[in-house]
């Protein structure tokens, strides 16, 4: 049983929270939110008060939390993680971030006589709930073997991907070029109905041809062909669109900093702004097939 400070207990966090109680793990929580935190103790967990309160004893600390600000402020801030964690304590952020935080914090920690990992996700709130995660994670080596048996708890795919920030590279990459499939498949969707051609013709050759992608096989943005996609559940989310342009301002960013050309990463986050600009951040991210085939309707 290892002892572990776990803060943020959102959409991701708790269920993920939730699955190292279920491991055996002693886990105490914090979040800004009060009912978070009491749900996390009515599954077996411990309440605290506050941030120090959660980490004071613990072997491991787990953050789960929104943006950089966020992760700044909880690790660096007056009373943050650097200031009050026991000096053997192994500290992992599996938050989204921008790669110069992470980093940034990271040389902090290291500092501060710490090691710490950038361990951010793939799968969404059904795979921290099914504690089938993908972990992308960067740091040292010896805090990585020490972090994996913690992190199999809560997910399938562990993938230790070079040194600090570098988690957050592959993560920005991924949901970058997700989002780049993901408006190609509307596209090739809506060019197929105004061909004449049913949804589900098109998914049944393209699923099994050259086009195939996860956008299509997995995560069909067209309600039928795919029954477990949002798009069968009015977009409900998921990953919301707002998530995803939080992303790719991350991937433009990260881009910009090393003057990488990223044309059709642009491109989507120019579409998913607009698509957000109508009030719909909070629909899932494939919802943008609505976008899309409104405004190929109005051409
Ligand atoms: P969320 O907003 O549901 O949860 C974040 C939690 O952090 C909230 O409960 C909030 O109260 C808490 N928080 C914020 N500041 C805090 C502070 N200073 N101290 C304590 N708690 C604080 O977000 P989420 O969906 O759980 O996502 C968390 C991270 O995981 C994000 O970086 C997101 O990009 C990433 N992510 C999300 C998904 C997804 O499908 N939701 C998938 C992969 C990765």
């Amino acid at each position: 049983m290892t002892a572990i400070g776990f803060i943020g207990l959102g959409n991701m966090g708790a269920p993920m929270a939730a699955n190292l109680i279920k491991a055996g793990h002693q886990v105490t929580g914090y979040d800004l939110v009060p009912e978070a935190v009491a749900a996390l103790a009515e599954k077996g967990g411990r309440a605290a008060a506050n941030a120090a309160e959660a980490i004071a004893a613990a072997d491991i600390v787990i953050t789960m939390l929104p943006a950089g600000p966020q992760v700044r402020e909880v690790y660096l801030g007056n009373a943050g993680v650097l200031g009050r964690a026991r000096h053997d304590a192994l500290l992992i952020d599996c938050s989204t971030i921008d790669v110069d935080t992470a980093r940034a914090v990271a040389a902090a920690a290291r500092e501060a006589g710490f090691d710490m990992l950038d361990a951010p996700v793939s799968g969404g709130t059904a795979g921290a709930a099914a504690a089938t995660l993908t972990f992308m994670v960067g740091g040292e080596a010896a805090a990585f073997a020490r972090a994996q048996p913690i992190l199999e708890a809560m997910g399938r795919t562990i993938v230790h991907t070079g040194l600090a920030g570098n988690g957050q590279a592959v993560k920005i990459c991924n949901n970058m070029l997700l989002a780049i499939s993901m408006i190609g498949v509307c596209e090739a969707f809506t060019l197929a109905q105004k061909l004449g051609l049913t949804s589900q013709t098109l998914f049944d050759v393209v699923s099994k041809s050259t086009g195939q992608c996860w956008a299509l096989t997995g995560y069909c943005p067209v309600p039928g062909p795919v029954s477990s996609s949002p798009a069968n559940r009015d977009y409900a989310a998921g990953f919301t669109a707002a998530m995803m342009l939080k992303d790719l301002r991350l991937a433009q960013q990260a881009a910009g900093a090393v003057a990488a050309p990223i044309p059709m990463g642009a491109a989507a986050a120019n579409l998913y702004q607009l698509f957000v600009d109508e009030g719909t951040g909070g629909f899932d991210f494939s919802a943008i097939y609505r976008f899309i085939a409104k405004s190929q309707t109005k051409i």
